[in-house]
């Protein structure tokens, strides 16, 4: 009798998803949506309260969803609620941890507490309200990281700071390509004429001459060091047998990180930064900059509501990055570019820190030249990276079937180029022989998920196919794609010039995606010189501030070249953490 009674309940508690009971302690298992599929979790409740949470399945970000399965799982098991403030940026991932708790709770006929943010609130925090560094980073993307780490390996006690709940900024959703010349995969590809002089030349061309040289020259010349860098010391790994040939350059140079995107360089950075001991403090933004007697001493912070104060005893180095996510002062700055336009963004890119600069004497110039990226999910916003076979020979056409643009020209005449279109869009297409070059449906599994569940995306065996999901004319878009297979190779594209060469289209399978263009880089920033210090109108140093990064406004002119963001984030930064560090050295 007991055994089949045991055996009963035992049926039961797994149809209702609970593991196992004791008189003290129920575990049970619950599913919440994530940003990327299930979020699966096991919650051990012990006398009516969460005890444990083991985390069963979960796909989300790494990075942006880190603080998910660590603070809030830790305050879920503080507060024993799940009535808590989602990790912004982090929102979906958020929302499903908590639900699949909630759902765990539920079968184990546990009641958790309605009041999670009032018992954290009371729990406050321990941080002390005035801490004394010799430099001060603010901002934890690529510049931030960067020049935190180059700040305390010149010997400086450093601290990195950062408003979001995570770390990484533009520099972790970036495909973070970088331009190096004479990087050591070109010779592999046949490139033996590269120069940091063409690498620095396409650059002030391609910002229309409105860069500083002397600051572009920096850049160039630091690139290569600066890939062994990150390659040799953080740890970042690269495509062995492939570079991305940017538009607006005169050669194919950008290295490319595995994985094509900045969780490569923001994982080995963060890791860096705990193996050196860095102080990397989240949801603590800077507010204001302090001066004591003419030099930028400190910065004031907040965090919830508390205020904080950063003593600087050799400079802050600003690693804030840009504005786009910031629609009101792109509007400002640059009237044609209003709410019609998404941002690729990360949400914290919202470029307050330039006003503190400003406040504190630096000059702000380029500010009206912003970036669009042209190639952009119409949905989210997002850059398609998808669709970076476009530098593989993916063609661009028009509603109508037809080539519009050289597909390799600057980002800001394609821009321009798509908006003039029926309906402001274009579509990219490919085949599989451009596709197994740039392997991109491979690399970003997520993007082909989403854009084919809401129809930005298809593949088809033949260009009927195609035809039938873009409703472009078949005719037409079969004379197109006869046209290019007719010009193929370099030098042979009468149409619009494609500088490395149309690619033969006559095999499928097809792969299609509609873009738009939607606000990527904000060029304009502080000013700075070679040595990454901020100046003032006059041209002066202002004393103690350093600026890095995409904050900084005199390196891109009117057009940043893809692939320059990485080098000048890991460059400027460098020597941001580099300068702040000896400045504190000569003022002990
Ligand atoms: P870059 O490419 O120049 O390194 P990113 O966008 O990658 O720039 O990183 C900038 C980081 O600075 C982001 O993580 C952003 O959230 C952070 N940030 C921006 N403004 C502030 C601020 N006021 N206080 C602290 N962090 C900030």
């Amino acid at each position: 009798m007991f055994m089949r009674k045991s055996a009963a309940a035992i049926a039961v508690l797994a149809l209702t998803g609970v593991v196992s009971a004791s008189a003290a302690t129920v575990t049970a298992k619950g599913t919440g949506v994530g940003k990327d599929g299930d979020i699966k979790v096991q919650v051990t409740f012990k006398d009516g309260k969460i005890n444990a949470i083991k985390v069963l399945q979960q796909r989300e970000n790494p990075v942006l969803s880190r603080k998910v399965f660590t603070d809030l799982k830790r305050d879920v098991i503080r507060t024993n609620s799940v009535d808590l403030d989602v990790i912004s940026g982090a929102t979906f991932s958020s929302r499903g941890f908590l639900d699949a708790v909630k759902n765990a709770a539920r079968k184990a006929k546990v009641k958790l507490s309605a009041n999670g943010r009032a018992k954290l609130k009371a729990a406050g925090s321990n941080l002390a309200p005035v801490q004394d560094y010799d430099v001060v980073v603010i901002g934890a993307g690529g510049a931030g990281f960067s020049a935190a780490i180059e700040a305390h390996n010149a010997g400086a006690k450093v601290v990195l700071i950062e408003k979001m709940p995570q770390v990484g900024g533009n520099s972790l959703i970036s495909g973070a390509e970088m331009n190096a010349a004479r990087n050591w995969i070109q010779p592999r590809l046949g490139i033996l004429d590269d120069s940091a002089e063409r690498h620095a030349d396409d650059t002030f061309k391609g910002g229309d001459a409105k860069g500083d040289p002397a600051v572009i020259k920096t850049l160039a010349q630091g690139a290569l060091p600066a890939a062994k860098w990150a390659r040799d010391y953080i740890g970042v790994r690269y495509e062995p047998d492939n570079l991305f040939f940017f538009g607006g350059h005169s050669r194919k140079r950008a290295l490319i990180p595995v994985g094509q995107t900045g969780t490569e360089y923001i994982t080995k950075f963060s890791a860096k930064a705990a193996e050196l001991g860095i102080p990397v403090i989240t949801d603590m933004k800077a507010e204001e900059l302090i001066k004591t007697d003419g030099r930028v001493s400190g910065v004031k912070c907040t965090m919830k509501g508390k205020v904080y104060t950063f003593n600087a005893k050799g400079g802050v180095v600003l690693a804030t990055g840009g504005f786009g996510a910031n629609a009101a002062m792109v509007k400002k700055y640059a009237p044609d570019l209003d709410e019609r336009f998404k941002t690729t963004d990360a949400p914290g890119t919202t470029g307050e820190a330039l006003y503190m600069a400003e406040r504190a004497g630096a000059q702000l110039v380029n500010m009206q030249y912003v970036q669009t990226y042209p190639i952009c999910d119409p949905v989210s916003g997002t850059i398609e990276l998808i669709a970076d076979t476009r530098f593989d020979g993916a063609i661009l056409i028009n509603q109508e079937g037809k080539r519009f643009v050289e597909e390799l020209g600057r980002r800001d005449v394609i821009s321009h180029a798509i908006l003039k279109q029926t309906g402001g869009y274009c579509w990219v297409l490919w085949n599989d022989r451009i596709g197994a070059i740039s392997k991109t449906v491979e690399a970003h599994p997520d993007e082909f998920d989403a854009f084919t569940k809401n129809g930005t995306m298809t593949v088809c065996k033949d260009l009927a196919c195609i035809a039938r999901f873009t409703k472009i004319p078949q005719e037409s878009l079969e004379a197109t794609v006869s046209r290019v297979n007719s010009m193929t190779g370099k030098g042979n594209d009468k149409d619009f010039h494609h500088r490395a060469g149309l690619v033969d289209l006559s095999q499928g399978k097809y792969y299609v995606v509609k873009a738009v263009p939607s606000i990527h880089h904000t060029m304009g920033g502080v000013r700075i010189n070679p040595k990454a210090q901020a100046l003032d109108a006059e041209g002066r140093v202002v004393p103690g501030l350093y600026a890095a990064g995409e904050v900084t406004g005199v390196t891109h002119g009117t057009n940043r070249l893809g692939g320059n963001a990485y080098t000048d984030i890991l460059v400027f930064g460098r020597i941001a953490g580099e300068n702040a560090a000896w400045e504190a050295a000569s003022r002990r």
